[in-house]
């Protein structure tokens, strides 16, 4: 499925609809450029999820976990995908049975996940719109 959003709002009011569909131990593969949309539209996912505290891009880390009604893990691997090898135990402290996880820039992780529930690509349209597909 391809949808089109117009503004911030509606990619993050998309990110709610997804999260309604997802639960403990899925994993969302979250792919397009830089300021696509992709933190924008997990922070919906994660509110609808029930996290209150602020969804922000993870900086001096891989990832940040909240607590909503379940946990919910955010990756952002893109300076992990510049790195010939990592320790894929990196990922064990997010990627659990028990958390949804939404993971940006996800290429350098495929491998090592034992399950990939969604998969979402997001793309510049012109302007604020973007096309995002499901
Ligand atoms: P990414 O995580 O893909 O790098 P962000 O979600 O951090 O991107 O940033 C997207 C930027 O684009 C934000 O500043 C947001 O306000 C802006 N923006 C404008 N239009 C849209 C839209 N339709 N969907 C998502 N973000 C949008
Ligand atoms: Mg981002």
């Amino acid at each position: 499925m391809t949808a089109r959003t117009s503004s911030a709002t509606e990619t993050e009011a998309l990110g709610e609809q997804l999260a309604a569909e997802l639960g403990p131990g899925d994993v969302v593969l979250v792919s397009g450029e830089l300021g696509a949309g992709k933190t924008t539209l997990i922070r919906g996912a994660a509110r609808a999820l029930g996290v209150r505290e602020p969804v922000t891009s993870p900086t001096f880390t891989i990832g940040h976990t909240y607590g909503g009604r379940v946990p919910v893990s955010h990756l952002d691997l893109y300076r992990l995908a510049e790195l010939d090898q990592e320790d894929p135990a990196l990922l064990d402290d997010y990627v659990t049975a028990e958390a949804v996880s939404f993971i940006e820039w996800p290429q350098a992780a495929e491998p090592w996940l034992d399950r990939i529930t969604r998969r979402v690509e997001i793309r510049h349209a012109g302007g604020d719109e973007r096309e995002i597909e499901f």
